[in-house]
């Protein structure tokens, strides 16, 4: 389960509610845990905003639990708790993941060509600057498929941890 920012005004399957506040988003669901009872969980995770280059600002989550910006949360299975990325592979994962890891050095190296930003070098064409970005986003959803796939196997293989 995957919560996006731009996601934050919808209500979103699995009983998931998400309510915007100014700073920050409040999300509140039913979890069940085996042999338990449902338990109403609610908690705020906190939007923090970096500014776009062509103005305007990018909204982000601030992780719950380790506070890095992330644009992505998940939902941790093992508590009933949502995380980045990050969190999520440090509470199910081994590093070094073979998939994973391809991927990732892929869309940095691609990343490379841009600048810091991710924006397109003066000197490149905007039809180069806009397949890179393409294969970036392809990388990037191949290493999203990926990651909850390995989520999902490691889930399988351990039950649940809580
Ligand atoms: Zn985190």
């Amino acid at each position: 389960m995957k919560i996006r920012p731009s996601n934050r005004v919808t209500a979103l399957s699995g009983n998931i509610g998400v309510y915007v506040a100014v700073n920050h988003v409040q999300l509140s669901y039913t979890r069940t845990p085996p042999g338990g009872e449902p338990k109403r969980m609610r908690y705020d995770v906190p939007l923090d905003w970096t500014p776009c280059h062509f103005g305007g600002s990018r909204q982000w989550f601030r992780c719950p639990r380790c506070s890095r910006r992330c644009a992505v949360l998940y939902g941790l299975a093992c508590d009933g708790r949502f995380g980045c990325r990050v969190c999520m592979r440090l509470a199910y994962m081994s590093e070094g993941e073979d998939t994973g890891a391809r991927l990732w050095r892929k869309q940095q190296k691609l990343e490379a060509r841009l600048t810091e930003n991710g924006g397109k070098p003066k000197w490149m064409r905007m039809r180069t600057f806009e397949r890179i970005y393409e294969r970036i986003s392809a990388v990037e959803e191949a290493r999203d498929a990926d990651f909850l796939a390995s989520a999902a196997r490691f889930l399988a293989g351990r039950g649940d941890l809580g």
